[in-house]
């Protein structure tokens, strides 16, 4: 046969791990990207021998592509992807591409926020369980790199819905969907709906000896159910109604049946605080209990578990106040259940890049739990409209060591000082990881 070609648009991880996996598949690889390559991943491609360009698209070296793997970050409105569909060359994605060359068993995760926590828990509560398990996403070496060079029997896979929109084929074993919240319209047309279709893709070739776990709670989860015909067996979780074949609470307890098999977990044993965190762990448990994993040790994975960085991440506690780096809630229903937690009085640092926020959502909770506001932000004028008359307190900030400072002031004996800024960070800093490390630096320094 002859070779084929595979062209990748977008050298970073994804597509890096892609080439090598397509190099050693027999496959002529091409690498394109429109930006400046690190020199890491350059390094990477000229040892594996693949050819590769940087700040341009050589028509003539993509249009004799047999399939195309694009990087998620490139949107599919941009003209070269649109010329590329129309000549009928396929354009997938990463999971897409290297799912057809591994047998592992598959645990895919989306959802609108919890995709990362979800993921981590779930790999820690399999590798306890003695399971050979690989976990890939948005962290670490790509899944195309690790099914090229390692043998995991197991993928747990955050999947966000640009990976799942380049999917043809990939059929998760168990998928979950965390929850659904409009994020991301920029990429969707600005339609809530096409978003929504995107995440369930994740079940479109699942049959019914595949498993759909999903947050029975979530009225627009449980209305594409029924939209997008889904096939897989279903395992709901809900904090509010009992489910037969699921989760849910029970007193103080979550219980969780499977196939007729029920285990029982205190929710106040969960590392993890705050009720999002109570249905990442019952999504998390639910796969354990498919994958034969023993009762005891999924307790012990979720009492147990470290926890994420930037995923309300308690950092210190100074004269007996609480400091506690959200810098990950980038959303309006991230932050909600970070004020949601809170079991006492908060100064709440938030702000940023604002993707279309209503602040009414949150009133409820800040007036119950929230002391003072500390904006930081380049543009505070949305958040000082929306919470103006509720709290007491309200300053405006430029910078986290100044943000930081002024919460140290202001909090008292007992209360809670939290970063969870509801927006994105590139106002004021390079990404969300680098304002929950100067925040963490700058409590650390106080
Ligand atoms: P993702 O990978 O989907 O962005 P993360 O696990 O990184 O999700 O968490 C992002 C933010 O959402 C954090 O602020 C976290 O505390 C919050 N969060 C985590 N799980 C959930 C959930 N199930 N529902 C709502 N918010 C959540």
């Amino acid at each position: 046969m002859q070779q084929q070609r595979l062209v990748i648009l977008g050298a970073g991880e994804s597509g890096v791990g892609t080439a090598i996996l397509g190099k050693q598949q027999g496959y002529d690889v091409f690498v394109s990207d429109k930006s400046a390559i690190k020199t890491h991943y350059k390094n990477v491609l000229n040892q594996f021998e693949i050819e590769w360009e940087e700040q341009q698209h050589t028509e003539a070296k993509l249009f004799n592509a047999d399939v195309v793997m694009k990087s998620p970050g490139i949107p599919d409105t941009v003209s070269l992807v649109k010329s590329l569909r129309e000549k009928g060359i396929p354009v997938i994605s990463e999971i897409e591409f290297a799912g057809q060359f591994t047998k592992a068993t598959i645990v895919g995760i989306t959802g609108s926020n919890g995709k990362t926590t979800t993921t981590m828990l779930t790999h820690h509560v399999l590798k306890e369980g003695g399971l050979n398990v690989g976990v890939a996403g948005n962290m670490g070496k790509s899944f195309a790199r690790q099914v090229a060079e390692e043998s995991f029997d197991e993928y747990v896979l955050e999947l966000s819905s640009f990976q799942l929109d380049g999917i043809v084929n990939f059929r998760p074993h168990i998928a979950i969907i965390t929850n659904i919240t409009p994020d991301h319209l920029d990429r969707y047309d600005y339609k809530f709906e096409n978003y929504i279709a995107a995440k369930f893709r994740i079940a479109m070739n699942q049959t019914e000896n595949d498993y759909l776990i999903y947050d029975a709670d979530d009225e627009v989860v449980v209305n594409g159910l029924k939209t997008y015909k889904v096939k897989s067996t279903l395992i709901p979780f809900s904090l509010k109604n009992k489910q037969e074949n699921g989760a849910y609470i029970e007193g103080n307890n979550i219980i969780l049946t499977i196939q007729n098999k029920t285990i029982t977990m205190p929710t106040d044993s969960l590392a993890l605080e705050g009720q999002h965190n109570t249905k990442n762990a019952m999504a998390a448990s639910a796969v354990a209990q498919l994958l034969n994993i023993r009762k005891q040790t999924i307790r012990e994975s979720m009492s147990g578990f470290q926890g994420v960085e930037h995923r309300l991440e308690k950092v210190l506690k100074i004269q007996n106040v609480q400091y506690i780096n959200d810098s990950k809630a980038t959303n309006i229903n991230a932050t909600y259940y970070a004020l949601e937690s809170m079991t006492t009085q908060t100064v709440w640092i938030v702000g940023g890049v604002d993707k279309g926020n209503d602040y009414a959502e949150l009133l409820p909770l800040v007036h119950e739990k929230v002391k003072a506001i500390i904006c930081l932000g380049v543009d505070n004028s949305k958040i000082i409209e929306a919470f103006g008359g509720v709290t007491d307190l309200m300053v405006e900030t430029t910078s986290m060591s100044e943000a930081v400072k002024i919460a140290h002031k202001i909090a008292e004996k007992g209360d809670n000082v939290l970063l969870s800024p509801a927006c994105a960070s590139f106002d004021l800093f390079e990404n969300y990881e680098e304002r929950g490390r100067q925040f963490k630096a700058a409590v650390r320094a106080l």
